[in-house]
């Protein structure tokens, strides 16, 4: 097909078109305001479709978290952090954590770089990332 997105599918595109700006985009949707992740072409409080993009503010809490002690992919070197991060604005999402943050402490967003592909976000306990 000539018109696939670069990165992602129609529904995800936006998103990792964020991720190259060092933005993490949610969904949010006008007609009941709520917000989520992941990308998804209706809102899952109201059925409405095509939630609109927002920016999230990129700070969030711990909500879990696990250590990874087994090769999964070759650019992750075990042991490595991964967390469910729960967002300022509701949404969770699992990215790699940085620092060792324990449940329930307060992380802010970064980027880990990757060749040929979009950046992934990672969450920092939010005092060290400054
Ligand atoms: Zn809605």
């Amino acid at each position: 097909m000539t018109d696939e997105p670069p990165f992602g599918d129609t529904t995800t595109a936006p998103f990792w078109e964020g991720a190259e700006r060092r933005e993490l985009l949610i969904q949010h949707c006008e007609a009941c305001g709520a917000h989520q992740f992941y990308p998804r072409p209706f809102c899952l409080a109201c059925d409405a479709p095509d939630p609109s993009w927002t920016t999230a503010a990129g700070r969030g809490t711990v909500y879990a978290r696990t250590t990874v002690h087994i090769p999964v992919d070759p650019a992750l070197e075990p042991p490595y952090v991964v967390g469910l991060i729960e967002l300022e604005e509701g949404p969770r999402l699992v990215a790699a954590l940085h620092g060792d943050p324990a449940i329930g402490e307060p992380v802010r967003l970064g980027w880990r770089e990757r060749e040929g592909a979009p950046p992934l976000p990672v969450f920092s306990r939010e005092e060290a990332a400054d």
